[in-house]
């Protein structure tokens, strides 16, 4: 039987009641006071109701666009400073993956290969400089 949400108007419980007591007086199991509910037309059914995201999920999502991310970087690090930006957004979204339980491998391994982009990257434009020539065309 579906239980409408009512709210006591003595006491201002939560309450639910069964659809057949709608517009029926039922008593308040919280202050023992009669009152009619009546359906409220801009309530939801718990029916209705979306599931609640667990807590925990969520994070696979950060870990693969880290991973995603990570490897741009690494592939693109000896092409320009644009490697840097992958790097950063791999490193970035590696920590915030790693606060979820699943996905968190993949932030890991997101985080390592953004860090991994990023001083390969850094190292490149170090050595671009002390050569003297155009930092990011080393080779
Ligand atoms: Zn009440």
């Amino acid at each position: 039987m579906p239980q409408l949400p009512v709210t006591c108007p003595s006491c201002d419980a939560d309450l639910t009641v069964g659809r057949e007591h709608l517009n029926r007086p039922v008593r308040c199991g919280a202050c023992g006071k009669t009152f009619v509910p009546v359906a409220d037309p801009g309530g939801r059914e718990p029916d209705d109701l979306p599931p609640r995201k667990k807590k925990g999920e969520g994070g696979a999502g950060l870990g693969i666009l880290s991973l995603i991310l990570g490897v741009l970087a690494l592939v693109t690090c000896c092409c320009g400073p644009f490697a840097l930006l992958l790097g950063g957004g791999a490193v970035l979204s590696g920590l915030i993956g790693l606060v979820y339980r699943d996905g968190r491998g993949l932030a890991i391994a997101g985080l390592v290969l953004g860090l991994l982009a990023i001083v390969l990257q850094v190292g490149a434009m170090a050595a671009g400089f002390r050569l003297g020539g155009d930092p990011f065309n080393i080779f």
